[in-house]
C-alpha cells in the first residue's frame, strides 16, 4: 500500500513537471515568433524633475503585445528570455527601437528629454555588448549625450571588477548609467564610490517605507545625502502619493518617477500627452564624454 502510495505521487510529481517544462517551452517558442512578428513594444514612464517639476526623461518599459491575451508584462517573460539567450537579441532590439523613437522626438524638434533603457545582467556581461551600443549610436552624438542605460545593482556586484570596466568604456561613449532599484543589492559603500555612473535610483520599496515604516524617512534621506556626496543624481521610483512627493522634495531628491505623474503609456500616448505639451528643446542634453 505504501509503495503504491508513493509511486503515484512520484507519478504526480513527473506529470506536473512535465506540465510545466512543456508549458515554458510553449512560451518560448511564443517568444522567439513574437521576435519574429515584431510583437513587442516598447511604453514609455516619464521621469520628472522635483525641482521645476518638467519632464527629464522617458524610461523604456518592454511590453508583449500577445495577440491571445494582450500586453504582457516584462516579469512573465524577461527571466524565460535570460534563460534561453534570447535576452540579447531583444535587449538588442529595445536598445536601437528606443534610440529610434528619441532621434524622431529631437529631429521633430519635441521636447528635450533623454530615453532610459534597462538592460538585463546578462547583456553587460555579454563580450559584443559594448560594440553593440556603439553601432546603436552611430555617428549621432545626441544619440549617446541622450541616452541613459539602467542596470540593476545587484548585478553589478555580481562581478565587480568586470563591471567597472564595462560602464567606464560605456560611459566614454558619452552614455550615462543609472544603477536600478537601488539599495535592495546591498552594495558596499567603497564600491559606490569607485562605480562609474551618474545616478542612483531609489527602489520603490524604500520609497513606499518612507511613511509606513519608522527608519524610513531617515534611510531615503541617507541615500539621497550619499549619492550628492557622490555627485550622482538621485531618482525615485515608484512615487504614488502627493505625500511622497513632498517629502522627497523636502530631502532634495532630483527627480521622482511613478505613478502619481505617470503610469508608463504607449508611445502615441507619451507623444501626445508629454512631448507635445513640454517646452521645446532650448539647451542641449548632451554630456561631456568621460575622458579621464
Ligand atoms: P524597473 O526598471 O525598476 O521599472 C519599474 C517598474 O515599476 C515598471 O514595471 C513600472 O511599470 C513599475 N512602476 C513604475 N511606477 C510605479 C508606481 O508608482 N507603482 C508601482 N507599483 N509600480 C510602478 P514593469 O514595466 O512591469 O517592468 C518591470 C521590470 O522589468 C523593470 O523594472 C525592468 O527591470 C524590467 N524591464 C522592463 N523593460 C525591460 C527591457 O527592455 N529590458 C530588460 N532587460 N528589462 C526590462
Ligand atoms: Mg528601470
Ligand atoms: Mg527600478
Ligand atoms: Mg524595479
Amino acid at each position: 500500500k505504501k509503495a503504491k502510495a508513493s509511486g503515484d505521487r512520484y507519478l504526480f510529481y513527473t506529470q506536473k513537471m512535465t506540465a510545466s517544462v512543456a508549458a515554458k517551452l510553449t512560451l518560448e517558442n511564443q517568444l522567439r515568433q513574437a521576435l519574429d512578428k515584431e510583437e513587442f513594444v516598447l511604453h514609455y514612464q516619464p521621469k520628472v524633475s522635483l525641482g521645476s517639476g518638467q519632464l527629464t526623461s522617458a524610461e523604456a518599459l518592454i511590453r508583449w503585445n500577445d495577440p491571445r491575451t494582450g500586453l504582457v508584462p516584462p516579469g512573465k517573460f524577461i527571466p524565460i528570455l535570460e534563460e534561453t539567450g534570447l535576452i540579447y537579441e531583444v535587449g538588442r532590439w529595445a536598445l536601437r527601437k528606443a534610440l529610434q523613437d528619441y532621434l524622431r522626438w529631437r529631429a521633430a524638434g519635441l521636447a528635450a528629454v533623454r530615453i532610459a533603457v534597462n538592460m538585463s545582467p546578462m547583456q553587460l556581461r555579454h563580450r559584443g555588448f559594448i560594440a553593440e551600443i556603439e553601432q546603436a549610436i552611430g555617428v549621432d552624438a545626441h544619440a549617446a549625450g541622450g541616452l541613459e542605460l539602467e542596470i540593476t545593482e545587484s548585478l553589478i556586484m555580481e562581478d565587480v571588477k568586470h563591471s567597472i570596466a564595462s560602464l567606464q568604456a560605456i560611459r566614454a561613449m558619452g552614455v550615462s548609467i543609472a544603477i536600478d532599484d537601488f539599495g535592495t543589492g546591498f552594495s558596499s559603500l567603497s564600491y559606490l564610490a569607485k562605480l562609474p555612473v551618474d545616478t542612483l535610483k531609489i527602489d520603490r520599496s524604500f520609497v513606499i517605507e518612507m511613511t509606513t515604516g519608522p527608519q524610513g524617512l531617515a534611510l531615503v534621506s541617507t541615500i539621497i545625502n550619499l549619492a550628492h556626496s557622490l555627485k550622482l543624481k538621485v531618482v525615485a521610483e515608484g512615487v504614488e502619493t502627493e505625500e511622497q512627493s513632498r517629502l522627497l522634495q523636502v530631502l532634495n531628491c532630483d527627480e521622482m518617477q511613478g505613478y502619481l505623474f505617470s503610469e508608463p503609456v504607449s508611445r502615441e500616448v507619451f507623444e501626445a500627452r508629454f512631448l507635445a505639451a513640454s517646452p521645446k528643446i532650448s539647451t542641449p542634453v548632451l554630456r561631456q564624454p568621460d575622458l579621464g
